[in-house]
């Protein structure tokens, strides 16, 4: 089996924010790989981050992943969802500058109920 390393792949800052909150976060949930936290300014009732070990510093790089690790990461944001007491609920991934991502490291946005705009 081919393993790649999370260190590995794109460069990794020093400073990467969640680089550091995958290690030492405040996690309200802990997977093989993978976190989730609260977002530190929610924009709906339930605002989570799920945030991958792996650094790459967007959805554009998201090839990076092996084909099961991508699927493990989609399976535990639906997870985190479904364990937050969420049925219904949107998920949200900003691209680039111009879609509003602030935090250069993949993340997927958990979103539910009363939503006050997008993140
Ligand atoms: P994005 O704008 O899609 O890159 O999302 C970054 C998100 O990270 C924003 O919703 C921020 O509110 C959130 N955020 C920034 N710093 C922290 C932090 N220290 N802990 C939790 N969430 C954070
Ligand atoms: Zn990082």
């Amino acid at each position: 089996m081919r393993l790649r390393s999370p260190r590995r792949g794109s460069s990794l800052p020093d400073d990467c924010l969640f680089c550091r909150l995958y290690k030492e976060g405040d996690h309200v949930r802990e997977g093989d790989g993978f976190v989730a936290i609260k977002d530190i300014n929610p924009r709906a009732d339930v605002h989570l981050l799920v945030i991958p070990e792996r650094h790459v510093p967007s959805f554009r790089e998201v090839g990076e992943f092996e084909p099961d690790e991508a699927k493990r990461m989609l399976e535990f944001v639906a997870d985190t969802a479904r364990e937050a007491g969420l049925e219904d609920y949107r998920v949200v991934v900003n691209v680039g500058e111009g879609a509003g991502q602030t935090i250069f490291h993949l993340h997927w946005h958990i979103l539910g109920g009363h939503t006050a705009g997008l993140p």
